[in-house]
Order: C-alpha cells, then structure tokens, then sequence
C-alpha cells in the first residue's frame, strides 16, 4: 500500500470511530456488590466511568428501580440474591439499548438515597444505593435505650470503617475494616466477663455506618465511655506501633495527629445518608462538659497505652489530640486507638492474629475496670454505679464537689441538655458546690 493511501484510511478510520460515540460512550457496569446492615442495605455498582441514573418506585410488588443511563453490563450474573431485611434479589438487566435497569426486589417500603462514588485509589466510578427500614431503625433504638442502666457500667467500641469504606489496606492486603471488627467482638466478649460491665459494638458486621450515627450510637446506649478501634498506615513501611488519640476542639496537638483525624474523617466520603447534628448540645454545654470530658479522655488514653505497652510496641507514650468527627460525643470520654500500622508487615502479621487480638482485648478490658474504679472512686460512687433507686426521681438535687452535670444527669436518668434548660444554665461557674438543681 503507498503511503498517501495508508495515510487516508487512517483518517477514515480515526472518524469512523469518532463519529460512532454511541458504541464507545455506553459505560461499562463491571459489578453488583452488596452490604447488609442489620436495618439497612448498601448495593454498590461498579463502573469504569460516571454513572448517571433514574429510580422510580413500584408497588405491588414493592420494587426500587434504577434506571443507568448509557450503560451496559460485562459481568456474567443477572441475579444477585441478597436475603436480608431489606432486599429479597437484585434483577440486573438490559432494558434498551443504552439503558441498563436494576430491579430491586423489597421486603418492605424503604427510604432510598441514591448517589455516585468517584473513582478513588484502586476502586472505580461507582453508583451507591442505599435503602433504608427506618421501622427496624427505630427498634435498633429502643431496643439501645432500654440497655441504658445504673446497675451496669457500659462500654460501647467502635470498629472502625465497614462495608465499602475498608479502612487502611495492609502489604498482603489485610483490610483495617476487618482486624478491628475481629478485635471489637473479642474485646466485647472479655468485657461482658466481667461482674457489673456491659459492652456493645456500634457495628457487628461488614457494613458502613456514617461517624455521627456512631456517635449517636453510643449516646443511646448511655456509654460510660467510648472505645473506637482502628489500624494506621504510612508511606514509610517501618513505621510500626499503637497510638491513642483523644478530641481536641482548640486545634490538633501536632500535624500529623490533624492528618490522621482527616484521614480518619474522611470516612463519612461513604456516607449519602445525612445525620444531623446534634443541636441539642449547643456551645453552653461544650463549654460545662468538654473540658472535663476530655481530661477524663486523656486520663483513660494514658492508661490504655500503659497497659498495651505491657504486649505491643507504643508508638507514642502519651494520648494524642485532633479533630476526629468520631469522639464528639460531648459528654462521654472516647478515644481512638490506633492499633499498629497495618502497612508495617510485622504489625500486620500481628494484628492478623487472633491469639494477639485476645491479648490487646484482655489489655483493654483490664483498663476498662481499672478506669471505671478510678472514676467511681473520684465521684464517690461505688460498683455497680447505684447512687439512687431505679425509677426514683427528686425535685432536686445539691452539687457535691467535682460533681458533673453529665454524672448528675445520669443519676436522675435525664440528659445533660434537659438539665441545663430547666436550671437555665449558662456557664461553666454557674455548677458550683452547694447549688441545687432542678431535676427534670
Ligand atoms: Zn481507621
């Protein structure tokens, strides 16, 4: 062939396949994933381009269609059975040429949020749907509210991350989202060993839950405080060891305690479902209860690196302090541990381990007690925590010295903000010794 043809039917070609868009702009769906929460679910498709979509709700079967416009489907499965409390079966099909049709089979109506994921390190353009039964939600909530209890000092931990969010990946890819779930239902079942202890998980499977709800979570429990378990990673392979981080609301305590708490924030990148947040504790209140909260948080993250130290290597020998969005609940001490750095093999091969797991669990529930008894011995409470009858409630009560407005609303069974209203509080001075307060 001579050159000058050569050349021609390159030119041909080359608008031959820009004037065809239709064959090479239908985005390819690579997969249906899917999470079960216990009151809702995530299905996730897989894409290797932005997705645009329509959903439309059906009755009679009740059915959540997405329409994904522009788009067709390499991967071999057309039904994706679920079984769970939301969603019998995903039906995946093509229903135009250039529109792929989700048939989401549901066990009852839900409420929907549909949303898209950019691609991001090694995970694709993804469509999120999230449905939700805010009728098991609401039974989540009450069957937490009925556990909030005088008799029994409550613990709840947090595994970190969950479902499409996996957290920090290890060098054998090890997923964060797995170590501490394993680690957080070791803990809670040394915890539930002990006489007078009741420990709860914020998540007990592979799913995603949004920071606040975490939060909110531990609040309905009535948490004596709150453990949030997670694993570090680093650019530098060497770096290894377990590190504890407290809230901080005046600015972080170095940047790299700022950069982890905005990795560790960036969790809520997965979420879609909004949780407000909670107005009922205003800047009044951080100002009663933070302070003391967060030493309290302080105090306890010491402990627990004490007591870790004694069977992993510490990688800072005090708490550090940032903003992370998971320990805000204001009145309850949290912190996070950093369990080693996953991307550190030793570290990885370790937290892998169930053997070493039950040895950090048995090291954090010792200092669960040790902290409690310490607390309890500074406010004058013995264990179990019984300060009044179950069900009694006076008209008011007389602050006892180092009394919180927290540990006061926890005896009368009331909240901090009830307290606060009633007694039309304003300052951090106005809880003195001697001052009756008006139980609500
Ligand atoms: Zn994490």
């Amino acid at each position: 062939m001579r050159k000058k043809d050569l050349t021609l039917w390159c030119t041909i070609i080359v608008l031959l396949l820009v004037y065809q868009p239709s064959i090479y702009a239908l985005s390819n769906i690579t997969d249906v994933r899917y999470w079960s929460a216990p009151d809702h679910t995530r299905i996730v498709v897989d894409s290797d381009q932005p997705l645009s979509f329509k959903t439309i709700e059906l009755k009679k079967p009740l059915r959540f269609v997405v329409n994904i416009e522009g788009a067709r489907t390499s991967f071999p499965r057309k039904n994706v059975d679920i079984g769970d409390s939301v969603v019998h079966r995903v039906r995946v099909g093509q229903f135009n040429k250039k529109t792929l049709r989700l048939v989401i089979d549901l066990v009852k109506p839900v409420q929907s949020t549909v949303f898209t994921l950019k691609q991001y390190s090694d995970k694709p353009h993804r469509l999120v749907i999230d449905l939700n039964r805010s009728d098991l939600e609401q039974k989540e909530k009450e069957a937490r509210l009925k556990q909030k209890s005088r008799e029994h000092s409550i613990i709840v931990i947090d595994p970190g991350h969950g479902g499409e969010d996996v957290g920090a990946v290890g060098q054998k890819r090890t997923y964060e989202k797995n170590i501490v779930l394993s680690l957080a239902k070791q803990l809670k079942d040394d915890i539930n060993q002990r006489k007078g202890f009741k420990a709860f998980l914020t998540r007990t499977g592979d799913y995603f839950i949004p920071l606040e709800k975490r939060v909110a979570i531990a609040r309905e429990y009535g948490a004596d405080f709150f453990i949030s378990l997670h694993t570090d990673a680093n650019f530098s392979k060497r770096v290894h060891g377990a590190s504890v981080y407290c809230l901080s609301i005046k600015g972080a305590s170095d940047e790299a305690a700022k950069v982890l708490a905005e990795r560790e924030n960036k969790s809520n990148l997965f979420r879609g479902v909004s949780y407000a947040d909670d107005k009922e504790l205003d800047s009044i209140l951080i100002d009663l209860v933070q302070t003391q909260t967060i030493n309290d948080s302080l105090r306890f993250g010491g402990m627990v690196l004490n007591e870790m130290s004694k069977v992993h290597t510490i990688k800072f020998k005090q708490p550090k302090q940032a903003g992370f969005a998971v320990l805000r609940a204001t009145e309850i001490p949290s912190i996070l541990i950093e369990t080693g750095f996953i991307s550190n093999l030793e570290d990885e091969k370790r937290l892998k381990s169930k053997a070493f797991q039950g040895k950090l669990a048995r090291a954090l529930s010792t200092v669960s007690f040790e902290f409690v008894t310490l607390l309890a011995k500074r406010d004058g409470i013995s264990i179990p925590a019984v300060t009044t009858s179950k069900g009694k409630r006076a008209a008011s009560h007389l602050v006892k010295p180092k009394e919180t407005l927290w540990q006061i609303a926890r005896e009368y069974n009331t909240t901090v903000a009830e307290l606060v209203k009633v007694n039309k509080l304003k300052k951090a001075d106005h809880l003195i010794v001697g001052k009756r307060l008006l139980i609500p």
